[in-house]
């Protein structure tokens, strides 16, 4: 499913926020190293005025000199890492430092998400879905059957609890296999303790880990923040998040 704006607008403002931490971090280590070994300062006022000449000749066709300035910049770089690796920093120390090499923290490869992207995608839904911490111990590998006896039966269906559990695993199941090709609700019903919200829970697991955006509310939360929106103009973010979502789950 597409992203929401806001979703998405969401993502790519943590990105701006970490390429400015990148420049920061940079920036902090560039005024540190031109402390401890001022030879790479001046190095690196060599190498601007130098690469200022280079764009000149290139600018203006005069490429009789260009080949001498590109080795002396060359030449003047090798220094640079040799100095630093001497003095025990990595030889990309002040170089922009990135969380995701991949997409140097941009979340594009070309015009294609990063899979950093597409985990960031999934944190913020599981994040907005209330569920976050409990979908770690509640998801489909975690169903038992072992809870259900295969002796107690339904009078009304004639299935043991054992069987009617595994019915309803299969069900949710497929709903969450189907969930992009068909549109279904799901209603769940049965005694207190048989183990709705678990498998409400397994189905929002799922279609989360597919980036789906899953919206989980006690019936009573829901009909608050529905209240809340019919009486107040603000829409909080909660209300845009309930009519956005894919799937929204009412325990
Ligand atoms: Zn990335």
């Amino acid at each position: 499913m597409p992203l929401q704006n806001y979703q998405y607008d969401t993502i790519m403002r943590e990105y701006s926020k970490t390429q400015s931490q990148n420049r920061r971090i940079l920036e902090e280590r560039t005024q540190e190293i031109y402390k401890k070994i001022p030879r790479i300062h001046e190095i690196d006022e060599e190498v601007a005025t130098l690469s200022a000449k280079k764009a000149r000749a290139l600018l203006s066709g005069e490429s009789s000199g260009l080949e001498d300035l590109k080795s002396a910049i060359s030449l003047l770089s090798q220094e640079r890492n040799a100095l630093l690796v001497c003095n025990s920093y990595p030889e990309d120390y002040l170089e922009l430092p990135y969380k995701c090499p991949v997409c140097q923290d941009t979340g594009y490869v070309g015009n294609q998400k990063c899979t950093c992207f597409k985990k960031a995608e999934i944190e913020l839904l599981y994040t907005q879905s209330n569920l976050k911490e409990i979908l770690k111990k509640e998801n489909f590998d975690h169903f038992s059957f072992d809870y259900y006896s295969d002796t107690m039966k339904n009078e009304a269906t004639g299935l043991t609890e054992r069987e009617t559990a595994r019915r309803a695993y299969d069900i949710a199941r497929s709903f969450v296999r189907n969930f992009d090709s068909s549109f279904e609700n799901l209603f769940l019903y049965g005694d207190t303790g048989v183990g709705k919200t678990f498998l409400s829970h397994c189905i929002a697991h799922d279609l989360l880990e597919s980036a789906h955006c899953v919206m989980y509310f006690s019936a009573f939360d829901l009909f608050e923040l529905l209240a809340d929106s019919k009486f107040s103009r603000d829409k909080t973010e909660g209300q845009e998040f309930v009519f956005d979502s894919d799937l929204l789950i009412i325990d």
